[in-house]
C-alpha cells in the first residue's frame, strides 16, 4: 500500500488526485497540504474533493505530516515544488512532480536532486500521451524518410494562451530526434500567403482553438495513396491524475533518480 500525500490539494489537479486515489486499491490518501494561511486548513480533504469525509484533514505545513506519507504528489508552482523537493531530500521521501512552467534554471535545480531523491517529473502525466510519444517514435523511424509528410495538429479550448501546445512541441521533438532532424530547423509553425509547396523534411504544426476542448493531438504521416493518423484525445483531468498516482506507486520502491513517465510505463 503506497501512502500518498498531495500538495496543492485544494487546486484543480489536487482535488482530481484525491478522486484518482479513491479508485486505486493499492494506494491510500495519507495527507493533503494547502497553501500557508489558507482558510481551507482543517477541512476534510475528501469533502474538499467531493468524495465525502475521509478523516484526513488538510494542513498548511508538510512538516506536520512528515511521518504519515511515503510519496508526495505535487501539482503547484515551480517555487513551491522546488521547496518540497528539498524537503523530500531532507526527510527521505519520494516525489511525483506535475508542475509545469519551470525556467531552465529551475529545471537544473530540480535535476540536481537526482542523486538524493527518487522523483518522477513529467509535464504531461497522461499515460496515453506518453504511450503516443513512443508510437510516434516508431512510426517516424519507419516512415519519416520514406516519403511520408509529417504534420502535427492540436486542438484546445478557447482559453489556452500558448500555441502550439507543449505536448505538440514534445511530439515534434520526439519525431525530429527519431529522424536525426532538428525541430528548430525543420519545424514549420505558420503557413500563410504564397508560402510555396511543402518541403520533404519539414514537420508542420497546425493549431485549433475552440470551445471547451480539453486537448487533442493528431500526428499525420501522409504519402501518395495512404495516410496514417495517430491521435490522442484527453477529455478530463482524471487522465493526468491517474498517471500521477500510477507514477507514485511505481516510484515507491525505486532508488534515487530523475525518472519520467516513459520510465514508469516501461517505455524508456
Ligand atoms: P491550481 O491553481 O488549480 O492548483 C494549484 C494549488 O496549489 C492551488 O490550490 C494553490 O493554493 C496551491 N498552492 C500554492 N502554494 C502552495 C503551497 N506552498 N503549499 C500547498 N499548496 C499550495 O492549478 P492546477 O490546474 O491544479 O495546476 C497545477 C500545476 O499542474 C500547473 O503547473 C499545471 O500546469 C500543472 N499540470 C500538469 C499536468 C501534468 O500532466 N503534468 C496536468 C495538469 C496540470
Amino acid at each position: 500500500m503506497t501512502r500518498i500525500a498531495i500538495v496543492g490539494v485544494a487546486g484543480r489537479m489536487g482535488r482530481t488526485l484525491v478522486n484518482a486515489i479513491e479508485l486505486e486499491a493499492e494506494a491510500t490518501l495519507a495527507g493533503g497540504v494547502v497553501a500557508q494561511g489558507s482558510s481551507l486548513a482543517g477541512a476534510d480533504v475528501g469533502e474538499l474533493a467531493g468524495v465525502g469525509k475521509r478523516g484526513v484533514v488538510a494542513v498548511d505545513s508538510l512538516e506536520s505530516i512528515v511521518d504519515d506519507f511515503d510519496v508526495l504528489i505535487d501539482f503547484t508552482t515551480p517555487q513551491v515544488t522546488l521547496a518540497n523537493l528539498a524537503f523530500c531530500a531532507e526527510h527521505g521521501k519520494r516525489i511525483v512532480i506535475g508542475t509545469t512552467g519551470m525556467s531552465d534554471d529551475q529545471l537544473a535545480t530540480l535535476d540536481s536532486y537526482r542523486d538524493r531523491v527518487p522523483m518522477v517529473f513529467a509535464p504531461n502525466m497522461s499515460v496515453g500521451v506518453n504511450l503516443t510519444l513512443k508510437l510516434l517514435e516508431t512510426a517516424a523511424r519507419a516512415l519519416g524518410d520514406e516519403g511520408y509528410d509529417i504534420e502535427v495538429i492540436e486542438s484546445h479550448h478557447r482559453h489556452k494562451v500558448d500555441a502550439p501546445s507543449g505536448t505538440a512541441i514534445k511530439m515534434g521533438e520526439v519525431i525530429a530526434a527519431s529522424l536525426g532532424r532538428s525541430l528548430k530547423e525543420h519545424g514549420v509553425f505558420e503557413r500563410v500567403g504564397q508560402c510555396g509547396p511543402r518541403t520533404d523534411k519539414e514537420i508542420g504544426f497546425a493549431t485549433v482553438r475552440a470551445g471547451d476542448i480539453v486537448g487533442e493531438h493528431t500526428v499525420m504521416f501522409a504519402t501518395e495513396g495512404e495516410r496514417i493518423e495517430i491521435t490522442h484525445k484527453a477529455s478530463s483531468r482524471m487522465t493526468f491524475a491517474k498517471g500521477a498516482v500510477r507514477a507514485a506507486r511505481w516510484v515507491a520502491d525505486k532508488e534515487s533518480g530523475h525518472y519520467d513517465m516513459q520510465d514508469v510505463l516501461g517505455l524508456a
